[in-house]
Formats: structure tokens, C-alpha cells, sequence
């Protein structure tokens, strides 16, 4: 008997017409004498309506309120899927993260997962249930209710498929797969059959949003092979998993775009020994993540240094700057947040040079301004005008042939 786990996203449970279909498929799956474990999103876009929601009420709702209430989407969709399923004749049990053992530390809204128990989810499909458990939440070691970061129920699925050393891990969402481009952006963009666990890293951390970043870490840090696919046509989708050294690498698998960071640029920093470690140091003591970082050539002793970071902790992040520029003696500091971020992704970049080259070529073709780069061993990166970026993703897709 093989154990499969299945994670429906928001739009593959977005109404009850979707939830039937879902549910038609869970029960087909336990019919055929699987165990199975699924993991459901919120309903549509319900954690977004629930944030928005949080905001009306209140300047700042973060921390523990805001995760009892953004649980509460998952939890609607674990009992109306459990209960399309049992009408369907096969039993299934819903359980919250809480319930099935999730137990994280302590960081609302992106608490980091220490153990699973999954004493409920072992009984529930001992005696024959489908288990159907909340995405994205768990418990935190100090018992309050958690969420897992955006985006987080593929973790959750990933995670339970690590604790159960499931025979597959089924993302379901509503595109067949990894395409080369975010299709609604590039719509000749090519399904991949598969790609490696190291290249869908780089493209989720770029803004490949198909799978959450913390999902596909986990799943190479416990050796879980994913296979994401379509709740709509049912076809066979993508396999993310471990390099196979008997495969070609394509030279570039897939281009990727994110405009959720904002530049920040320190003017005038005195050139000196020491300036960047306190910089970054005063932003990474207030948790402010730091992506990419230029420092300019110094003229007369002083220099410009910018950098990244998400665009929602602006905000929070203007106090520390004005301190910043106050201690190390700079000038001012400004901040962009019409930027975007294009990058190229693949494997055999590896052991093909020039890719770097066609990709600067080719956004200078289109007028097309770089603003920013940061290369990895398998991605190049280019910070450019936000308005620009959806044209460079479709220039960089036909410069190096993606399309179908
Ligand atoms: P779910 O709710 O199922 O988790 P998401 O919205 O999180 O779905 O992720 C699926 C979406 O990811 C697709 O609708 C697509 O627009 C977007 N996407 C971005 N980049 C890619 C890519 N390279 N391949 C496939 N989908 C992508
Ligand atoms: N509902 C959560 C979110 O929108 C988790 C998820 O969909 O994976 O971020
Ligand atoms: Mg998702």
C-alpha cells in the first residue's frame, strides 16, 4: 500500500465546485488503496482578504493575532474538504496543524518547523481515513497557534511527506507545472517534465512563486521529491528533485522575476575599514533580510553603498537607517521601491560562459537600464525599473529560445 500526500492550493479549492473536483480525486486516489495524506490552502484568496481585514482594524496587527486569524482559512478548508470526501463515501478526518503535531519555534507568521508528531495523522489513516490537515500553521513550543510564512502549505505537505516517508508528494495547483516563465506573463513558456531540487532553489528565492522557497529547502534537506501538477487537467506535471548526473543540463531552465523588494542607497559613506559591518549589522539585529549589495568605487574617501531588502520592511526599517547614517557619518540615505528583479536560472550556466553577456546584451537591445547585478554559480540576477521587468522576462525567454 503506497502513502501519497497532496496539497491543494487556493484556486484548487477556491469554491465549492473545485473542492467537489478536489475531493472526487482524493477519493479516487484512497479507492485505488493508497493511504493518503492531503494538505489544503485557504479558499481563493482568503488570506489575502484576512490580512487586508487585520489592517482595517488595526496600524500594526502583527504576531500572535494575526496568526490565530489567518489559521482560520485553512481550517474552513480542511472541514469542507473532509466533508466533500466523506460524501463521496470514503472516510476522512480533518485535522489542524496544531492537531497533527506541527510543532514550530516561536517566530509568528514565519515560524520554523522543529518536529512533527503526527500521532493523530498515524491513527487516522491506520484505521482507514484520508487525514486532511491544515497548510501553512502549526504549534509553536510555547503552545500558541503559528503560521509558517506565505505561501507555507506546500511546506506543510513537503513536511509530512519527509515524516511519513511518503511514496509521492503531490503539489496541485493551476498551472500543469514548473513552466520556463511565469505563463501569465510569458504565455509560450514551456512545461519542464523535470528540474532539479537546486534550480527550482534559485527560482522560488527569485520569485518563481510556484513553490514556496521553504518547502523546496526542505525537501532537499530531507530528500523529498516533489511533483508539482494541475488540479485542473489532472496531467502529468513537474519532478523537482536531486541532480541526475546522467541527464543534460539545460543551459538555462527558466527566468524569473520579483518586485516585492525596494533599493536602498547609503550616500557618501566615508570609506573606511568597518562601515559596512555596522551597516548591516544594525539591519540584521532588527531581522531585516538583506538580498543584494553594491558598493560603488570611492571618490575623495567617501562612497555609495545600496542594497535590498522586502519592500514590506521599508517602513519599519526607516528608523534604524536614520541611525545608521547618523553613526558611520554619511550623508543620507534614499529609497526606491519601483524596482524589480529579473533573473536567469539553470544548471549548465555552470559549464557555459557568455550567458551573463547575452543576458546584459539583451536588455540593452530593449532599452532596458541595469540597475543592480548578483550572479550564483547557477542564476544571474539584474535589478532593473519595476515597469520594465514583465519585458524583460519576455525579452530573456525568446533571447535564449524557452519558448514552445
Ligand atoms: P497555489 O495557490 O496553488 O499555491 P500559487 O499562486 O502559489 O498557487 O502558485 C502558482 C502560480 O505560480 C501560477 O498560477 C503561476 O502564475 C505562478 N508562477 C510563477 N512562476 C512560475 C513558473 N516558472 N512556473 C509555473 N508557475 C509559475
Ligand atoms: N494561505 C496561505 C497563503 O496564502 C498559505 C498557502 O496558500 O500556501 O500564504
Ligand atoms: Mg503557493
Amino acid at each position: 500500500m503506497a502513502l501519497i500526500v497532496q496539497k491543494y492550493g487556493g484556486t484548487s479549492v477556491g469554491d465549492p465546485d473545485r473542492i467537489r473536483a478536489v475531493a472526487d480525486h482524493i477519493a479516487r486516489t484512497a479507492r485505488a488503496g493508497n493511504q493518503v495524506i492531503v494538505t489544503v490552502s485557504a479558499m481563493g484568496k482568503t488570506t489575502d482578504d484576512l490580512i487586508r481585514l487585520a489592517n482595517d482594524v488595526a496600524h500594526d496587527p502583527r504576531g500572535r493575532e494575526m496568526d490565530m486569524l489567518l489559521t482560520a482559512g485553512e481550517r474552513i478548508s480542511i472541514a469542507l474538504v473532509s466533508m466533500a470526501v466523506n460524501d463521496l463515501g470514503v472516510p476522512a478526518l480533518s485535522f489542524t496543524g496544531s492537531q497533527a503535531g506541527i510543532v514550530t519555534d516561536t517566530e509568528h507568521g514565519n515560524a520554523k518547523i522543529v518536529e512533527i508528531k503526527g500521532d493523530r495523522i498515524k491513527e487516522a489513516l491506520d484505521s482507514g481515513n484520508v487525514a486532511v490537515v491544515a497548510g501553512f500553521q502549526g504549534v509553536s513550543t510555547a503552545k500558541e497557534i503559528v503560521t509558517l510564512g506565505r505561501g507555507a502549505s506546500d511546506l506543510t505537505a513537503v513536511a509530512m511527506a519527509a515524516r511519513f516517508g511518503a511514496d509521492a508528494c503531490e503539489i496541485y495547483t493551476d498551472v500543469e507545472g514548473v513552466y520556463t516563465a511565469d505563463p501569465r506573463i510569458v504565455p509560450n513558456a514551456r512545461k519542464q517534465s523535470r528540474i532539479t531540487l537546486e534550480e527550482m532553489l534559485e527560482m522560488a528565492a527569485t520569485g518563481g512563486r510556484v513553490l514556496a522557497l521553504r518547502s523546496v529547502e526542505y525537501a532537499r534537506n530531507h530528500g523529498v521529491k516533489i511533483h508539482v501538477r494541475s488540479s485542473f487537467t489532472w496531467a502529468p506535471g513537474t519532478w523537482v528533485e536531486e541532480e541526475n548526473p546522467n541527464m543534460e543540463q539545460a543551459i538555462i531552465s527558466g527566468v524569473t522575476h520579483d518586485a516585492s523588494e525596494a533599493k536602498i542607497t547609503i550616500e557618501q559613506v566615508p570609506d573606511q575599514p568597518g562601515v559596512a559591518g555596522k551597516v548591516f549589522r544594525s539591519l540584521a539585529d532588527e531581522m531585516v533580510n538583506v538580498d543584494m549589495i553594491v558598493q560603488n568605487v570611492s571618490t575623495a574617501g567617501h562612497t555609495d553603498i545600496s542594497f535590498t531588502i522586502p519592500r514590506v520592511d521599508v517602513t519599519r526599517s526607516a528608523p534604524i537607517m536614520d541611525k545608521i547614517v547618523a553613526e558611520i557619518d554619511a550623508a543620507g540615505y534614499q529609497t526606491d521601491d519601483s524596482i524589480a528583479r529579473v533573473s536567469l536560472v539553470g544548471a549548465g550556466m555552470k559549464t557555459h560562459p557568455g550567458v551573463a553577456a547575452t543576458m546584459f546584451e539583451t536588455l540593452a537591445n530593449n532599452d532596458i537600464n541595469i540597475e543592480m547585478i548578483s550572479t550564483s554559480t547557477i542564476r544571474v540576477s539584474c535589478v532593473v525599473r519595476e515597469s520594465d521587468v514583465e519585458r524583460a522576462v519576455v525579452a530573456l525567454h525568446d533571447a535564449f529560445e524557452l519558448g514552445v
